[in-house]
Parts: structure tokens; C-alpha cells; sequence
């Protein structure tokens, strides 16, 4: 069976049981600040579980795309060392919103193990939850008793709270699980040792396939459970260890999931896959590692220096090492896997396909970054090993090899490796220490304090009324507190609101809470999943009382202003650049707004002042926003609505229009009613932000016309200034002309000036031994000036030690100039000298052997500069 068919197979089982098949939600979650990354197939769930919405269907199915490199769910460090941990893999699952529980959960996985995928009985193993006496939690006995109707009782197994209690993250839903796990080991293996002892013991060939949850309970911020009002099945199987069971492989890169990418790596590498360990780790980072790459990209993450974008950057760099080091891949190459890998996938997730130029272009230019970046550590780990040699030391130490892991990307074990090839070391405990204490860093930044939601009144749907009206009588559903860096603030959450929760790029809205003659600000609104989320720093003095909602209207118009002229650019951006053109992202608020796209080139300045003309066509032609809020999305795609990569849409979803055969997007931002009122839009910058994206900035009405009023006024007054010549760009280049040539002219004059005084210095030479020793105290115009008499008089004067000590503009500087048989006989050293004689003028400086200079504070320092050159030289000579 197929990988495909595998996948197909999973879906059509659980369809036939009810289920409604639902597409996977993007791999980058963007709405809940707890989770940057979907870790398994029940996120997109979690408002269900929480009783924060109203599931549309009771029992739904479906593959998820999960990445596990980041929070509590981190398998990073085994992945390509073991044969079944991903970064990114699928996670088919099927759910029950308060349907079915336990007895038909287990009934049907076991059906379509053994009868659908046909797996052997006598090799599966399930666990059930043992019970825990610190959270005060039984033993499952109702999974054990479903259980053994179907398998044999001593393959069922007890499994402590580690394994058998699953826990999304440090708050929310959780519960009891049941793993089922395979034994994909020989005849003669098995026989030797009793599978059951390998279950949950790390073994290659004994693995867990599927876990199935059964949640039961919210996890508080005090660290207590508390029981939920209904009973939901939440299950995950590894689609990627399941066609490892059932295509009968070893490992999961032996299944038709991963062979295609470990053939194209080994062809590649010109190393067999199976040679040797180390190779086949590095080609299993590899295969696996683009997957991750290429998925978050595609979902709109571009690799950057903060959050997220550093993950996958991290993830990256993981991969291009291994390949650097192990497969001798050193030119960029992880990029030409993207196409392997959008073929083989394009049926499931077309995202993918449709965007495979743009990720194979950014993840080539990081590469490319990053391999330079490489070449830079490896010299700095050369120098380090200069300097330990020199001090006849062997280890290095745990703040080095740190500094070469922050800032160069290297991991522990490649400074290990490239120490041992040198007969050197790693101070490891010094490195963890470093380590430590950085982790700490970070997590004290990052450090929010968030407390239970208090409850207030009993609802769970929350109306967003804010397309229709600015202002609205609401009552609270709940609050809680946060603190983030010791400051107080209230999250609420209202039963009807007009206040736009920060979204799709749109800045939230701000505004007042009114209750009686207590005003509240509103400081900002912003969403968690699909709860919208008003932040405040003070409550209602009457929190069952009703308060009034009042958005800041001009704020709000400003904003909807740079939110429709982004739909009127990016639809002036395709039809003036191509189709290609997609939205990267985008933000817009009261001032701003800024558009992010793919384009490989800079959008020059035609292009650009086509694009304004356009945007500013449409504005002139006062279209009428057309609204539609509940299109079915096959329709609204058929109308040709453009939808974002990495954007989750539901079935129904809200089309924004303006002129049927112009702009037409799926959005959930809010719009002017015309085009008219934008009133004018002027692009203020065009900039590149990574590999294949450009941004354009620009601004909108009253903002717009200060712009170029701003521009208009610093015009006229370069014109005023230039004496109002007819033609003020000639006269600007014929005085820029002139400047050049006065500078020229004034270079010769300083030159000529400068020999001159090389001259007379020539004469004033004293004999010291050989040496001829010339001493000077002079006042030049510029350091460079003193540069020059250096090098004139090095040029003509044979063994020469030249002292210069000058008042440049009032400022003490010295020059030592020596001849460079001098530098190379007798050892002399004008950095060594330099030093000394610094210390006269208050000042610091250095240079090479043959010539250094310095400047300092104390410019009656300048005549003992001369007295001491003498002693200096009479030393060494
Ligand atoms: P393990 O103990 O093997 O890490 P887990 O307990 O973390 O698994 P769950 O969180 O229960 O796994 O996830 C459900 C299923 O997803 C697992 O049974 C497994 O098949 C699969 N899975 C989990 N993590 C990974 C991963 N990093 N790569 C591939 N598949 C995974
Ligand atoms: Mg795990």
C-alpha cells in the first residue's frame, strides 16, 4: 500500500463512521499567543474543548500538518539520529465533541488497524493510565475493560503520567490516554525478547503508532484540573510511523514518504544511503528537515532573527551543517529538494505546488547566508586555535565555544568534532553554563503571568457586531489578569463587541468601556483563537452590569482607509507585475500601511508610479464596497477571491469586493463603504525584506497630502536655496560637478604642501647609530595630511624613525614612521613606540610595525612626545 493510499484510506474509514473530513489548518498558528506552531491535530480545535464555540459537526476527521521543535512538545535533537521522531509530520486524527467516548474510540481503531490496514494482532500493544495519586486521578479502568473485548489482556498495558496523560501545554484541555504501539522487529528478534518490555523504552522497532485522548479536563494556571462539562475524544496517529507498519519497514525513511528525498540526497552526496552512520543521519536531517522548511514557508513564516521565523531559521542552519559536515555538500542544496518534495505532496496539500519557486528561493538564499556565515566561524575556530597554541593550551573554553554557537550556529558537537581533529577540547561544563544562563535570559523576557478566566455570565458565543457599529451595550462572559514585565493589565471578553480584534494584519481597535461616569480605555483588542480579547487596566466597578462599548471612530476610519487602498494595490500589484504576485503579509493601522508580496526583482520606478496610478483611478471612481459575509468558499474561489497562503478559512467566509473585475479577497477586516473616502495614496518606499519579497509602503488621505506637502516644501526650499535657477536638476548636477573638481584641485594643492613640507623635514634628520631619527612638531590640517608627510619622507629618507607630533585643529595626534629594513634588522616597532609616547598626550593608538599612529587629550603633551622619541630611539637603537 502506497503512502497515498495509506493517508486516503485513514479518511474514508472515518467518513464511513460519520466523521466530516476537514482540511488541515496551517502548520504556523497566528491566533493564540500560546502555541507558535500546530504540535498536533487537536489545535485547531482547542476553542471546542475550551467551550469558547459550538462545534459544527460532533464528529470530524482529518491529516494535520504538526511541527514539534519548540515548547513542550520539542523533538528537535532526535530527529535523524532515531528513525521515527519528524519535525514536521502528519498527524491523522479523528474527534468526538461530547458524541461518542471511549467504547467506540477504541472499537474503531482497532477495527482499522487489524482489519482495514490488516496489522497483526500479536504484534500490537496498547496502553492504558495507571492512575495518579498527586492528582488524585484513578486508574482507566473503563479503557482497560473496552480493551479487552478485542485484544488479549496481558497486551494491555499500565503507563504512568508521563505517557499516559496528554497534555496540549501548561494550561488548557487534557486527559487520560490509551497508545497503541507496534513491534515491527524479526521473528528471531521478537522470540529472543518479550515486546512487551520495549513498549515506552525508546526502541527503533517498537513504537507508539497512535495515541487516543480522552479529554476530560481543563488544566488551571494554579496547576489544578478541573472537570470539563462534556467528554470529547481527541486522537492522533503518526501517519508516518503507520506506513512504517504497514509497508514493513524498519524505519520511517524506508517508506515511500521520505526514499524519494534520501535518493535525491544520496545521488547528490555521492554516498550510498546505508553506508555509515554518520552519513545516514546527515541524509535523514536532510529529508526531514526541508519538510518543515518548506511547509512553514509556504504558510507564510518566512525564516527571520525572532519567534518563529528564528525556529525555522534554526532548523535550516541544523540542516545545512549536517550536510556541510558529513556529506561534503558546501554548496547551497537543500533548496532543490523543495521540488521533490511539492511533487510528491501535491495532491494533499497544494500549497505547496502552487508556491514552489518562492520557498525554493528563500530557502536558497539562507543557505547561501548562512554557508557564508559558516566559512567566517570556521576561520574565527582556526584563529581560536592560533591563540591556545600560543599559550600552549588544549581546551577551549565554555564562553568561546558558546559565542561560536550564539552567533555562529555551530552546535556543541561540530566544535567538538573540528577540537578533536586539532587535538583540542571543549570546556562542556563551562559551555552549559553559558547555556543556562542565556535560557534564563530569554525566559525572564518572555515571562507573562496569566491567571484563570473568572467567570461572569454563562456564554459561550461571542457576537462581533464591529462591520455594522461603532457602538454597542455589552455584558462581561469573563476576565483574567496579566502580568507581563510588572504591569497590571485585564483581559475581557464581552457577549456582542464592536471593537476589531488585531487580525489579517488590521491593528485592533482601541476605545471606551462605559459604566455610569467610570470610563475604561480600551488599550487594545486582540484575538485567541476566535475569542476577542479587550485590553484594559481597570474593571467595571459593577462586573454584572451592562457597559457601553464606544470604538474610536477616527482611529477606525484612518485604519479601514489603509486597509481598503491594500486590497486596490495588491490588485494594481498583479495586474502591473504578473500573477505571481502574492500577498506575504501585511499590516495596516491608523497611519500605515504596509504590503508585503512575492516578486523576484525590484519593482522599479515605472512600475511603481503605474501602480499608484492605478490605486488612485479606483479611489476616483468611488466604487462601493461590496460585502458579502456567508459565501460558501467553493463559490467564492470560483469567483476568483483571493485567498492567503497559511490563512485558516472556515466554510463560509466574508468576500470584500471592489468592482467585480478589479479586487476581490477574502477577508475579515473592516472596509470603507466607497473608495472615494480613501481620498488619495501615495507609496513612500519600495524595500526588499527577505529572498523573493519586496514591501511597499505607503500612506492614505490626510497622511498622504502631508507627505507630499512635507515634499513639496524641502523642494522649494532647495530651489530658494539654489538662487531659483530655471532648470533646478542641471544646476544641481553642475554644482555637484563643481565640487568634485574643487576637490580634486584641493587634494593636489594638500599634496604639493605636504612634499614641501617633507623637504624641509628631510634636512632636520639626526644620526642615532644608523638611524636617521627626524622629529617634528607640526599643526597640519587633517590626520591625513600627517599621513602623507609620513609616507613622503619614508619614500626619500633611508633608515628612517620618523616622530611626528601635530596639532591637528587644536586636537593632539602622532605619527611613528619607520623604514622597513629597520622594522625587519633591528626589530623596531612603531606600535610598540606609539604606545609609549601616547601616554604623553592622554590618548590611545596603534597600526602596524612600520607605521602607527594615535590621538589623545593633551595637546601640551606634544613637545614631551619629541623629548621622548629621542630617549625611545636612543633605547632601541
Ligand atoms: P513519542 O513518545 O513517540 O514521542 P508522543 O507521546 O509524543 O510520541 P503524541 O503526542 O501522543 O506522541 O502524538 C500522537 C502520535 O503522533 C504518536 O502516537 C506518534 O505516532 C506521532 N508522533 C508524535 N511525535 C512525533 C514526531 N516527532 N514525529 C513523528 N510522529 C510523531
Ligand atoms: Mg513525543
Amino acid at each position: 500500500m502506497t503512502s497515498a493510499e495509506i493517508r486516503q484510506q485513514f479518511l474514508d474509514f472515518f467518513a464511513s463512521k460519520g466523521h466530516q473530513i476537514v482540511p488541515s489548518a496551517p502548520i504556523v498558528n497566528k491566533n493564540d499567543p500560546t502555541l507558535m506552531f500546530t504540535n498536533a491535530g487537536m489545535n485547531q480545535f482547542k476553542d471546542y474543548f475550551l467551550g469558547n464555540e459550538t462545534p459544527k459537526y460532533r464528529r470530524i476527521a482529518d491529516t494535520q500538518k504538526c511541527l514539534r521543535v519548540s515548547g513542550k512538545h520539542n523533538d528537535l535533537e532526535e530527529v535523524g539520529i532515531d528513525t521515527y521522531h519528524h519535525t514536521m509530520f502528519e498527524m491523522l486524527g479523528n474527534w468526538s465533541f461530547g458524541d461518542y467516548f471511549k467504547e467506540e474510540a477504541i472499537a474503531w481503531s482497532w477495527e482499522l488497524l487489524t482489519t482495514v490496514y490488516k496489522l497483526p494482532k500479536d504484534r500490537l500493544y496498547v496502553t492504558i493510565f495507571e492512575g495518579d495519586d498527586k492528582e488524585k486521578l484513578a486508574r482507566d479502568t473503563e479503557a482497560y475493560n473496552f480493551w479487552k473485548k478485542w485484544i488479549a489482556e496481558d497486551r494491555i498495558l499500565l503507563g504512568n503520567k508521563k505517557d499516559n496523560f496528554w497534555e496540549m501545554g501548561e494550561q488548557g484541555p487534557c486527559g487520560p490516554c490509551s497508545e497503541i504501539h507496534v513491534d515491527l522487529r524479526s521473528e528471531e528478534e521478537v522470540k529472543a525478547v518479550d515486546g512487551k518490555t520495549l513498549v515506552n523504552n525508546d526502541h527503533p522497532q517498537v513504537v507508539e503508532i497512535w495515541n487516543n485522548v480522552f479529554i476530560q479536563f481543563n488544566r488551571k494556571a494554579d496547576g489544578s484540573l478541573e472537570e470539563l462539562p462534556d467528554k470529547h475524544v481527541d486522537t492522533g496517529m503518526g501517519f508516518e510511523r503507520l506506513c512504517m507498519a504497514i509497508q514493513k519497514k524498519r524505519s520511517n525513511y524506508d517508506t515511500d514518504v521520505f526514499t524519494p528525498m534520501i535518493d535525491f540526497v544520496a545521488k547528490a552526496a555521492g554516498i550510498k544511503y546505508g553506508a555509515d552512520e554518520k552519513t545516514d543521519i546527515a541524509m535523514r536531517v536532510m529529508a526531514d528537515h526541508i519538510r518543515a522548511i518548506s511547509f512553514v514557508i509556504a504558510d507564510g513564516q518566512l525564516p527571520s532573527n525572532n519567534k518563529a521565523g528564528y525556529v525555522i531559521r534554526r532548523i535550516l542552519r541544523r540542516a545545512v551543517r549536517y550536510a556541510y559536515t558529513f556529506l561534503n555538500l558546501k554548496e547551497p542544496f537543500l533548496y532543490k529538494l523543495v521540488a521533490v518534495l511539492a511533487d510528491q505532496l501535491a495532491h494533499v496539500f497544494p500549497e505547496l505546488k502552487s508556491q514552489q519557486d518562492f520557498v525554493a528561493k528563500v530557502v536558497q538564499e539562507e543557505e547561501i547566508s548562512f554557508l557564508r556565515t559558516l566559512d567566517i566561524g570556521l576561520s574565527k575556530l582556526d584563529q581560536i586555535r592560533e591563540e591556545l597554541k600560543a599559550k600552549k593550551a588544549t581546551v577551549i573554553d565554555g564562553k568561546t565555544a558558546f559565542e561560536l554557537y550564539d552567533t555562529f550556529g555551530f552546535p556543541l558537537d561540530l566544535i567538538q568534532l573540528i577540537a578533536r581533529e586539532n587535538g583540542l577540547s571543549v570546556d562542556e561544563a563551562g559551555f552549559d553554563v553559558e547555556m543556562d544562563a542565556q535560557k534564563q535570559r530569554s525566559k525572564k523576557a518572555a515571562s507573562v503571568e496569566t491567571s484563570d478566566w473568572t467567570i461572569i455570565t454563562e456564554d459561550d458565543e461571542v457576537e462581533f457586531v464591529g462591520y455594522d457599529h461603532l457602538i454597542s451595550t455589552s455584558r462581561i462572559i469573563k476576565y483574567r489578569q496579566v502580568k507581563t514585565k510588572g504591569k497590571d493589565q485585564y483581559q475581557l471578553v464581552l457577549d456582542t463587541t464592536p471593537f476589531y480584534a488585531e487580525s489579517g494584519g488590521q491593528a485592533g481597535d482601541t476605545g471606551l468601556l462605559v459604566q455610569g461616569d467610570q470610563k475604561i480605555k480600551v488599550l487594545n483588542t486582540q484575538k485567541e483563537n476566535n475569542l476577542i480579547i479587550h485590553i484594559t487596566e481597570q474593571l467595571p466597578a459593577d462586573l454584572k452590569a451592562p457597559v457601553d462599548c464606544k470604538v474610536n471612530v477616527l482611529q477606525r476610519s484612518l485604519t479601514e482607509n489603509n486597509h481598503s487602498a491594500t486590497h486596490l494595490l495588491h490588485a494594481a500589484l498583479k495586474q502591473v507585475l504578473g500573477s505571481h504576485v502574492n500577498q506575504k503579509g501585511s499590516l495596516v493601522n491608523e497611519s500605515v500601511l504596509r504590503f508585503d508580496f512575492s516578486h523576484f526583482s525590484k519593482v522599479t520606478e515605472e512600475e511603481l508610479k503605474q501602480i499608484e496610478l492605478i490605486v488612485n483611478q479606483k479611489i476616483r471612481e468611488n466604487i462601493s464596497l461590496n460585502e458579502r459575509r456567508n459565501v460558501p468558499i467553493e463559490e467564492a474561489k470560483k469567483l476568483g477571491a483571493m485567498a492567503l497562503f497559511g490563512e485558516k478559512y472556515g466554510e463560509y467566509v466574508r468576500m470584500i469586493t471592489f468592482d467585480d473585475s478589479f479586487s476581490r479577497e477574502l477577508c475579515g477586516g473592516t472596509h470603507v463603504s466607497s473608495t472615494g473616502k480613501i481620498g488619495f495614496f501615495k507609496i513612500t518606499s519600495e524595500s526588499s525584506v527577505a529572498a523573493g519579497v519586496r514591501r511597499i509602503e505607503a500612506l492614505t488621505a490626510t497622511a498622504a497630502e502631508v507627505f507630499v506637502d512635507q515634499q513639496q516644501t524641502t523642494l522649494a526650499k532647495i530651489t530658494e536655496l539654489m538662487k531659483n535657477p530655471k532648470d533646478l536638476v542641471k544646476s544641481l548636477e553642475d554644482l555637484l560637478e563643481e565640487r568634485v573638481a574643487l576637490q580634486k584641485q584641493l587634494d593636489e594643492y594638500q599634496s604639493e604642501k605636504s612634499k614641501a613640507i617633507a623637504k624641509a623635514l628631510k634636512d632636520t634628520a639626526e644620526k642615532v647609530g644608523d638611524i636617521n631619527l627626524i622629529r617634528a612638531k607640526l599643526a597640519l590640517p587633517s590626520v591625513d595630511a600627517m599621513r602623507q608627510v609620513a609616507y613622503d619622507l619614508k619614500q626619500t629618507v633611508d633608515n628612517l624613525l620618523l616622530v611626528l607630533a601635530v596639532n591637528v585643529d587644536g586636537k593632539p595626534n602622532i605619527a611613528v614612521m619607520i623604514s622597513d629594513n629597520l622594522v625587519a634588522d633591528k626589530g623596531l616597532n612603531a606600535s610598540q613606540m606609539i604606545r609609549e609616547l601616547s601616554k604623553e598626550i592622554q590618548g590611545g593608538g596603534g597600526g602596524q610595525p612600520f607605521y602607527a599612529t594615535a590621538g589623545g587629550k593633551e595637546i601640551n603633551g606634544l613637545d614631551k612626545v619629541i623629548a621622548k622619541a629621542k630617549d625611545l630611539v636612543q633605547v632601541n637603537a
